[in-house]
């Protein structure tokens, strides 16, 4: 019997310095004796964002943040290589720190001189913080005696072409997996896989999406096959809210594929969205788990639906606008101007997060993402030009001044006057509710309100729903 196969991700805190880097080696350690292990890695907490601003200042034609923005690169992973590699062997990790460093520079240099931000070439560019990460972890892990060897996601992963937050092709993913990943595996060394980048058929670089490490982890799980799949992070599992909107949410010990789904989807960031649909199928079982407090037991994600029905968790998205359509007359069909503008949404590959319509006022409101928004009008401009033009319809509104929040919890539609319940609380505190959906699945109660009432609701639910700590038990960062 070949020892079970886990896979191990790190997010950015739990790599985010040289002594983080040093706890994940050893979390690496513990594991290697009992399981064959694949681990996969995030950037260092921040450097993607410094990545994406320094690119964007070369757009801009600012020479001096480039250099700037690579220098912090540069210093943050040179001091963090110094302190994990001893001086003999420090100047050959260097090297080749510099080497990746020297591709993004190229990118820059490239976008400075054209002052254009070509997609394709972010999308090159912005796993560079992963190349980094994956290259010192995987040589702490050398110095502590685990072989390792450091393998690009892009290698591995094939997604088709989109930019900025690629769709994977399972089948394939799994033969480079088997490929690349088995023959490692089989001698007992342990592949550090750089997160978020993958690539397209044809080779061009492509990425999963902000936060798309978890993705990354989640599709190398199920293309392995793996026994289990760990998420390590800098807090103790998924809590029954944001912490840092309710500081007394509390642990969720197990929640179902479904509810760690839909609270990714409403905006928990603790999990990328799309982490848990490859997972699911397979029956993977994934433990969240804090890398800083690694005795806790973490939260298990699994199919068992063992918890007693009802809301588990509230999350919110503040980063989300509702655009809506209304005609002036009653001579447009609604249905119509729906399946149209749901067209619209679908052809520019937007997600529409909720949407709500009057029956009399021809009027249609869907909630999209705030960075969503711009093809989506444009989109509705277009197709809607001569309604727009003939006075048939009014201008396209977007409102960004609203924010979405979400209960979730399995068997929810089983607990009688829950909706009144989260109502009343949110009237208590003169919340404006703008739009709500239910929707078929028990899963979900989404209401959208004014973005200045955000935290307030979120904060009003999340007691009203009695889900937080007792005042006295510790935090759980
Ligand atoms: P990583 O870099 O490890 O991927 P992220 O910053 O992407 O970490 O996600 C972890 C963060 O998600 C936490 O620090 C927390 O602030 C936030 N978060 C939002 N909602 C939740 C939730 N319901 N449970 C746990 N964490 C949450
Ligand atoms: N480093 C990438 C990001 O910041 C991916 C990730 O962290 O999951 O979006
Ligand atoms: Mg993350």
């Amino acid at each position: 019997m070949p020892r079970p196969l886990l896979v191990m991700k790190f997010g950015g805190t739990s790599v985010g310095s040289a002594s983080a880097i040093r706890g994940a080696a050893d979390l690496v350690a513990r594991r290697a004796d009992t399981h064959r292990l694949a681990v996969v890695v995030s950037a260092m907490s921040r450097v993607t964002d410094l990545i994406l601003s320094t690119l964007e200042a070369a757009e801009r034609g600012d020479a001096a943040l480039v250099d700037e923005g690579i220098g912090r690169l540069r210093s943050t992973h040179e001091a963090a290589c110094r302190a994990l590699v001893p001086p003999g062997r420090a100047s050959r990790v260097l090297d080749q720190i510099e080497g990746i460093l020297d591709r993004l520079a190229r990118v820059a240099r490239g976008m400075l001189l054209l002052r254009e931000r070509p997609p394709r070439a972010v999308d090159d560019a912005a796993p560079t913080g992963e190349r980094l990460s994956a290259l010192l972890l995987a040589e702490t892990l050398r110095e502590s005696g685990i072989p390792a060897a450091n393998v690009a996601g892009s290698a591995l992963i094939v997604t088709d072409a989109t930019v900025g937050g690629a769709k994977p092709f399972l089948e394939e993913t799994a033969e480079n997996c088997g490929a690349v990943l088995g023959p490692l595996l089989a001698e007992g060394s342990v592949p550090v896989i750089t997160g978020y980048g993958a690539a397209a058929r044809d080779g061009t670089p492509t990425t999963l999406g902000r936060g798309g490490s978890d993705f990354s982890a989640a599709i190398i799980a199920a293309s392995l096959q793996a026994d289990e799949l760990w998420i390590w992070t800098d807090v103790d599992g998924i809590l029954s809210c944001d912490p840092r909107i309710a500081p007394e949410a509390r642990l969720l010990r197990e929640v179902t594929y479904n509810e760690a789904a839909e609270l990714a989807y409403n905006g928990a960031k603790v999990l990328h969205p799309r982490t848990l649909a490859p997972l699911a199928d397979r029956r993977i079982p994934v433990r969240i788990r804090n890398s800083f407090r690694p005795a806790g037991p973490g939260t298990r994600i699994t199919g068992r639906h063992t918890e007693r029905p009802g809301v588990r968790a509230i999350t919110s998205l503040s980063q989300v606008a509702l655009v809506s359509i209304e005609a002036t007359g009653l001579s447009l069909y609604g249905a119509q101007l729906m399946a149209r503008a749901l067209a619209v949404a679908a052809r520019a590959q937007v997600e529409v997060l909720l949407m709500t319509r009057s029956s009399f006022r021809q009027n249609f409101c869907m909630l999209v993402r705030s960075g969503d928004v711009e093809p989506v009008v444009e989109g509705l401009r277009e197709d809607l030009a001569i309604e727009l033009a003939h006075g048939y319809m009014l201008p396209i509104a977007v409102d960004h001044s609203v924010g979405l929040l979400a209960a979730v919890g399995e068997g929810m539609r089983g607990t009688p006057g829950l909706a009144g319940r989260l109502f009343t609380a949110l009237s208590e505190r003169n919340v404006n509710i703008i739009a709500i959906a239910q929707g078929s699945s028990e899963l979900t109660i989404a209401i959208v309100v004014n973005a200045t009432d955000l935290r307030t609701s979120v904060s009003a639910i999340h007691s009203e729903c009695g889900l937080g700590r007792p005042a006295s038990t510790p935090a759980a960062h």
